[in-house]
Formats: structure tokens, C-alpha cells, sequence
């Protein structure tokens, strides 16, 4: 449990403890090709003042001629060593957005239910993709750029400081104006950064949706709205990179003009200084050498800085989701379920989705083990909803929920949901082979496990006319199945799973007469022995069941066997006869 806690932290902090710190060993071999790379970056400058100052004046060949192999040595190195340390550090930064993708995945794909129901797909999709790129900066380039930058900036100090301190002091004020300037500019920056990462995950998630519900779109003729709300998205998008873009070209003209103002006076105190031989021409060659080399890193620390408000701004972001809490991060889920045998007991269960108002009123019932119990009730009466609450996807308000006796809420989740089953209205397939989907809760199933459910389920009634057989792909890129063979499909999988507690909620809905009564049949067999809870739109689907709940308004008003509540001709009986009449 506690292990799971430390995982969601996403700090700075966190993350350079458990994705940066691990690479130490590469990140350190980075850091080293810097300081080398920038180090032969300087001897330049040093050879262009002994040119000056000893060779020309003395004629000295034999210190020109070495004057020119330390150069050409210097930039060979300085070149190999760049090419490498950019290399080692893109590969690190890429491996750790690839981590930090995984891990944020991981969190998201682990949390409640109930969240999925208020957070648009997309918007996900972005934190995960979108959200952590900007951390490469904080490894990469980014990062070598910074270190390198504030390691030639102070040995550079030092050698101005060294050829002429007066005219160092001229020089540092506009900088150290500058620097002030650019701090407060990214403070400015930062929560822009923030709110383009929440346009961009509103953005990718409406986008999702209308391309998820193209067939709604077209069928109600909503294109152009659709249209509209996608480009006021990307103008607020674009209006949010344009402010920030204001900023950062600000701070870059800022730092030209006050480096120029400070070049023109460099030329006149230099000048003054060398007409009265207080500076040699080499050390003036060389001081605005160095100069420049000084100044360089300042000027882009400017796009520096704003790649790292970005990265904080992602981290930000990725902060808050990690802090969601996990379903199992509850400390009071403890209980290791053994292999049960599905008595499902609901003893005055509330719930509400929304406070104050209670879908679901102290309901109780008992369902023995592999017993079928019929939910039945107007759409809204709260079936689904009690569904939930069998499979843990929701968690009662008050009242207890046992599984063999022991409190569901404080059973381990994957203990449970292991031996739970679930067949919806519009069962999800993935895109992939109809052999992987039936396999899906159980990949590792013998062929002739797979075989029983696939003729359990009648699935191999259609397959056998694919040319694929069970290999045939199903999705975007293969065949079309209608409602019913999608159903079968689904029944397969559940069968295959083998579950001890099995749902189906409106499995039958969709299904047209014909392929109702071939469905009937095999989930007739998907249920034998299981407990199991069935919502239907059609009754005479649960004629059989062993009792039936009817539910209004979050409540159980009726109970008992199909023919006890005919006799009793109340709410079900009028359900009943209502249907029978259409
Ligand atoms: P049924 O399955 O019987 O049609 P549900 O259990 O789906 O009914 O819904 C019961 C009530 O709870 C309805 O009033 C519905 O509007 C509400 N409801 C269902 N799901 C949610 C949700 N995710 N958030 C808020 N209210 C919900
Ligand atoms: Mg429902």
C-alpha cells in the first residue's frame, strides 16, 4: 500500500528520484562532455590574444605554428564532444518521457470508475502524451545547454575580471539588469504554460468525441457546429502560445538592446584604456572575445527558461492527476478473496452520485450463490447504478455489501473483480482478432477452453463462414459484425473468464428476434452455477429468474418470483402487460 503511495507523487523532486537519478551514471558522462566541450570552446579567444600580443610584435613562428595546432585541436574536440553529449542526453530525455508516460498511464488506468465518468477521453490522451513532453527539456539539451551555459558564463566572468576589472564592472550592471528582467518575465510565463496544457487536453478531448460520435454528428447535420467549437478551440490555443510568445521575444530584444548599449561602451572605454596603454590590443581582442562568449548563454537562457517553465508547467499537470487517489490505495481493502462461491448480500445500501440526491435507498437482498436475480424497473429507476455496486465500481454511501460474508469494501480489488464477469448493452470489442477478444480475460486459456466457449456462446456459427475463422480481425481495419455476433462474442469472453459473480446489464437490448433466442440459449449456459444479476428490457427473458427485484426510484418496491408477482398484479405485473401488449 505504501509503496503505492510514494508511486503517485510527481514532484520535481520525485521525479528526479526515481526516473533521473537511476541514469546518474549517463547523466554524469553528459556533464563531463560538457565542461570539456566548453572548455575548448575558450581557447580561442586565449590564442587570438598571444597572436596579438607575442607572436606579431616579435615575429615568433615557432609560437604561431602552435598557436594554430592548439586551435584546431580545441574545435576538433569541442565538436566530437557536442555531437556525443547531445547524443547521450536526447536519448535520456526521451527515455524518460517514455517512463514518465508509462507511469502516468499506469496511475490513470488504475483510478475510480466514477472519474472516467467526468473526464473526457482526450483530455487523457493529452496528459499522457502532450503533458510530460516538456520534460525532455529538463534532461536534455535543455539541461546541457544550462550547465554548459552558467559554466562558460563564469569561467568567462573570471577572465574579464582578470584582463580588466573596470571594464567588467561596466559590462555586469546591463546584465545583471537583464537577469532580473528575464526572472520575473518566466514567473509572468508560467500558469500561461498551464492553461495552454488545459486548452490543449479541451481541445484533443472534444476533438475525440466528435470523431468518436461522427455518426450522432451527421445524423442531427451538426458538422458546422462542430466546426466552430473546434476552431474557437485551437484560436483560444493560438491566443494563449501568442501571450507567451510576447513575453519571450520581449526578453530576447531586451537582452540585445542592453548587450549592444554595453558593446558600444566596451569600444569606447577599451579604446581610452588602449591609447593610454593601460590594455594591450590582444587583451582588448580577447576581452571582447570572451565577452561575447559570456553574454551567448545569458541571451539564451532566455529560450531556456522558457522551456523549463514549460516542463514545470507539464510536471504541474501530470502533479495533479498523480494525486488522484488509486481504488486500491484504500488501506482498508486488506481482505484477500479466496476463490468464492458468490453470496451476495446488500443490507440497506444507499447511494448517491451527487450529494443529497440518492439514486439508491437502503436497499437489501440476498442473492445465494448461483442463484439468478432479475433487476426490473422504468429507465433512471437505478438498476445499473445497484449493478455497479455489486461489481465495487461504485461504493455505497451507508449499508454494507458482503461477498460471502465479508464486507466488499474492504476486500481487495483484484481479488474480487478476478472472479466477477460483466456482459453490457454495447459490449466493447478491441480492434484485433476475434480469437483475442474471447481470449482477453485470459489469454493464457488452452485451445479447447477457448473451443467450449466459442460453441457455448454459438460463435463459431458465424466464424465458420469467415475465411479467417477465429482469426478473423474485427475493428476499424477488418469485418463489420452486426449487434448479435458482437453479443456472442461477448458472452464467449465472459464464459471463457469463468466467472463466480456475473452481470448483465441489457445484454440483450440490441438484438433483433432471431438471434435473441440463439443468445438466450447461450446465456442460459453462461449463467448456470453463477450468481448472477440480470437487467433486461424484455421480461419474458427473465421469467426464470430465482427472484426479481422491481426498482423505482432507487428503491426495491416488489419482489418475488414471476408468477408469485403476477398473482399479486402490482407494479411488475403492470410492466409485464404493458410489454406483452406492444
Ligand atoms: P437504470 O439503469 O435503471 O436506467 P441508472 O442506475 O443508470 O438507471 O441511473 C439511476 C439514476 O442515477 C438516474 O437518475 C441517472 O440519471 C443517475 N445517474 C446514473 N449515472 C450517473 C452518473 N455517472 N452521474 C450522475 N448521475 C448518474
Ligand atoms: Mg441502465
Amino acid at each position: 500500500m505504501s509503496k503505492n503511495k510514494n508511486e503517485r507523487k510527481v514532484t520535481i523532486g520525485h521525479v528526479f528520484k526515481t526516473l533521473i537519478w537511476p541514469r546518474r551514471k549517463q547523466l554524469f558522462i553528459g556533464l563531463f562532455l560538457i565542461i570539456i566541450s566548453r572548455l575548448a570552446g575558450l581557447v580561442l579567444p586565449g590564442a587570438s590574444k598571444y597572436l596579438m600580443d607575442e607572436v606579431i610584435p616579435n615575429s615568433n613562428m615557432q609560437l604561431l605554428k602552435w598557436l594554430v595546432i592548439a586551435v584546431g585541436v580545441a574545435v576538433t574536440v569541442q565538436a566530437v564532444t557536442s555531437f556525443a553529449l547531445t547524443q547521450i542526453l536526447s536519448v535520456e530525455a526521451q527515455h524518460l518521457i517514455a517512463k514518465l508516460r508509462a507511469k502516468v498511464q499506469r496511475h490513470i488506468i488504475r483510478l475510480p470508475l466514477r472519474f472516467f465518468d467526468n473526464t473526457k477521453t482526450g483530455e487523457l490522451v493529452s496528459r499522457i502524451m502532450t503533458d510530460v513532453e516538456g520534460v525532455r527539456n529538463l534532461v536534455g539539451t535543455g539541461l546541457a545547454q544550462m550547465v554548459g551555459g552558467v559554466l562558460t558564463s563564469v569561467i568567462c566572468l573570471g577572465l574579464l575580471i582578470y584582463i580588466s576589472p573596470m571594464m567588467t564592472l561596466y559590462v555586469l550592471v546591463p546584465v545583471i539588469i537583464f537577469g532580473l528582467i528575464s526572472l520575473k518575465a518566466f514567473g509572468k510565463i508560467r500558469p500561461i504554460f498551464r492553461e495552454r496544457g488545459k486548452i490543449n487536453a479541451e481541445v484533443t478531448g472534444r476533438l475525440t468525441e466528435t470523431l468518436g460520435g461522427i455518426r450522432v454528428i451527421k445524423g442531427f447535420n451538426a458538422e458546422d457546429q462542430e466546426v466552430k467549437t473546434f476552431e474557437d478551440g485551437v484560436l483560444r490555443l493560438f491566443l494563449n502560445v501568442k501571450s507567451s510568445l510576447t513575453t519571450t521575444s520581449m526578453v530576447t530584444s531586451a537582452a540585445t538592446l542592453l548587450l549592444g548599449l554595453a558593446s558600444a561602451g566596451i569600444m569606447g572605454i577599451g579604446g581610452y584604456m588602449i591609447m593610454q596603454e593601460q590594455l594591450t590590443f590582444g587583451d582588448f581582442l580577447a576581452f571582447t572575445l570572451y565577452l561575447g562568449f559570456m553574454i551567448a548563454p545569458i541571451v539564451q537562457m532566455s529560450n531556456i527558461g522558457s522551456q523549463l517553465t514549460e516542463a514545470f508547467a507539464g510536471l504541474d499537470r501530470t502533479e495533479e492527476i498523480m494525486n488522484i487517489p488509486l481504488e486500491e490505495d484504500d488501506k482498508n481493502r486488506n481482505i484477500q478473496l479466496p476463490a468464492i462461491k458468490g453470496d451476495v448480500r446488500f443490507s440497506q445500501v444507499s447511494f448517491a452520485y451527487e450529494e443529497e440526491k440518492r439514486v439508491v435507498k437502503e436497499v437489501s437482498f440476498e442473492a445465494d450463490a448461483g442463484t439468478m436475480t432479475a433487476l426490473v424497473g422504468t429507465s433512471g429507476s437505478g438498476k445499473t447504478t445497484i449493478a455497479g455496486l455489486v461489481a465495487s465500481f461504485l461504493n455505497p454511501e451507508s449499508g454494507v455489501i458482503t461477498i460471502d460474508g465479508k464486507d466488499l469494501q474492504q476486500v481487495s480489488l483484484s481479488s474480487y473483480r478476478g472472479q466477477l464477469g460483466v456482459v453490457l448493452q454495447d459490449d466493447f470489442l478491441f480492434e484485433g482478432t476475434i480469437r483475442d477478444n474471447i481470449l482477453f480475460p485470459r489469454p493464457e486459456a488452452s485451445t479447447e477452453e477457448l473451443m467450449q466457449a466459442v460453441f457455448a456462446a454459438h460463435v463459431h456459427e458465424f466464424t465458420d463462414r469467415f475465411e479467417d475463422g477465429l482469426d478473423t480481425m474485427i475493428g476499424e481495419r477488418g469485418v463489420k459484425l452486426s449487434g448479435g455476433q458482437k453479443q456472442r462474442i461477448a458472452i464467449a469472453r465472459a464464459i471463457l473468464a469463468d466467472p463466480r459473480i456475473l452481470i448483465l446489464d441489457e445484454a440483450t437490448s440490441n438484438l433483433d428476434t432471431e438471434s435473441e433466442t440463439l443468445i438466450q440459449e447461450s446465456l442460459k449456459k453462461l449463467m448456470k452455477g453463477r450468481t448472477s444479476f440480470v437487467i433486461a428490457h424484455r421480461l419474458s427473458t427473465i421469467r426464470q429468474a430465482d427472484q426479481i427485484l422491481v426498482v423505482e426510484k432507487g428503491e426495491i418496491v416488489e419482489r418475488g418470483q414471476h408468477d408469485e408477482l403476477m398473482e399479486i398484479k402490482g407494479r411488475y405485473y403492470e410492466l409485464y402487460t404493458y410489454q406483452a401488449r406492444i
